[in-house]
């Protein structure tokens, strides 16, 4: 399997990164493994995004929230010192720049709107840094609806301050004390409180994971980083596209919506994962949340705990639809260690004056890599996603610097 598309080669068509094939299938990968109850729920909320994406006047509402309350457009900013530095020319799309400060807003308040057209009165979500928890809050609050999160035990004490930012929110945070304690244990908890509230909530699945139709419809909502970004690029390159895009990926929706604005072009699309959370690069398939792809396994098949030191990240797996991407050779995988993303970060801060969400410290340390080693060839055009700003992160880094 070659890891690189090669140069102008023609797309194929299965990468475009459409709609799923029936059941909510990428290649082998996706599908709706869910107890019978959920599976209808699932069903349900097929119907009703179906409804809502071909309807002008929900686009209209939502474009016009990301508009006037989350601060989209975002701004594709041209790291200028850092490009010199590298020998590439670096664009950043600023996520960090959006209300609450990471991607994670855009997908929210698709959701949460999509649960007031469908009559639901409240928003399950889980959450592991309490990033996708304060989101969810944040809509929730915007709109009149209850939110209820699910949260890891270990994880509340480690995120004091998101915890408080939910509840201050009005929130109701539920400590989850099985397993881990953390983001799959808080996973699991949530869809199996949907199962007995699935008439009046919705589940604000907060990747490109779960049952179908979650990972397509996360993608769809945070394509507009892509669709922004592609214009933005056609506006401010001599070539309009890109020769590379970049993004980090945990379950893989920043990568997602900014690779969809561009699957149907020639630039190559990276995905650059965690070193303790490589589903993508070194996942085996499996069955999880329900929903087949790759996840980080044991040799009896147990899904196997990740680590990373951005808390974004530590997911074991990665959506299915990246899983597909990687098979059919569109998109390509990469791992940096939790040092290689630490040294991006300050390297960031002290160039171009933005600290980045240690995440996105991710993707910028595999172009700070790839630009040393010639694989990112002189002169050559890359986007980079910045999924999130690193307020978050600072009590992290004041321990190591
Ligand atoms: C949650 C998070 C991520 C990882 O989630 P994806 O679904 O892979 O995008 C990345 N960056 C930031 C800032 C986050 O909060």
């Amino acid at each position: 399997m070659r890891d690189v598309m090669p140069w102008r080669e023609p797309v194929p068509l299965d990468a475009t990164m459409g709609e799923p094939r029936a059941r909510g299938r990428f290649g082998d990968y996706g599908g709706r493994y869910a107890p019978e109850s959920l599976v209808e729920a699932c069903r349900e909320v097929e119907e009703a995004f179906r409804g809502a994406w071909a309807d002008p006047g929900f686009r209209g509402a939502l474009a016009r929230l990301l508009a006037v309350h989350a601060g989209r457009p975002t701004p594709l900013t041209p790291a200028g010192r850092l490009s010199e530095a590298l020998g590439v020319r670096l664009y950043l799309k600023r996520e960090d720049l959006t209300h609450t400060g990471s991607h994670k807003i855009n997908n929210v308040l698709g959701q949460a709107l999509l649960a007031t057209r469908m009559g639901r009165r409240r928003l399950i979500a889980e959450t592991g840094a309490g990033q996708h928890g304060v989101a969810t809050a944040t809509a929730a609050a915007l709109l009149g609806l209850e939110a209820t999160v699910f949260m890891g035990e270990r994880d509340i004490e480690r995120q004091a301050l998101n915890v408080f930012r939910m509840r201050m929110l009005g929130a109701e945070v539920v400590p989850v004390t099985m397993g881990s304690r953390t983001l799959k244990d808080a996973t699991s908890e949530a869809m199996r409180h949907w199962v007995g509230a699935t008439g009046d909530s919705h589940y604000c699945v907060g990747s490109v994971v779960g049952p179908d139709p979650y990972p397509w419809m996360v993608r769809e909502f945070q394509r507009v980083i892509g669709d922004e970004a592609r214009g933005q690029c056609a506006a401010e390159l001599r070539t309009g596209v890109p020769d590379h895009v970049v993004a980090c990926v945990g379950g893989g929706s920043n990568a997602a919506g900014t690779f969809a604005g561009f699957a149907d072009t020639p630039a190559r699309l990276v995905g650059v994962e965690a070193e303790g959370g490589a589903g993508a690069a070194r996942g085996r398939l499996g069955v999880l949340h329900g929903c087949r792809s790759l996840f980080l396994q044991d040799d009896d098949g147990q899904i196997a705990q990740a680590h990373s030191i951005a808390a974004g990240l530590d997911y074991p797996g990665v959506g299915p639809e990246h899983a597909h991407l990687r098979d059919l050779g569109r998109a390509r995988y990469v791992t940096v260690t939790d040092d290689e993303a630490v040294a991006a970060a300050l390297r960031l801060a002290r160039t171009e004056g933005i600290v980045p969400a240690l995440e996105s410290a991710h993707a910028l340390a595999w172009v700070i890599r790839a630009a040393g080693s010639g694989e990112l060839a002189a002169g050559s055009t890359v986007l980079m996603t910045l999924s999130g700003r690193g307020d978050k992160d600072v009590s992290t880094l004041k321990e190591l610097l």
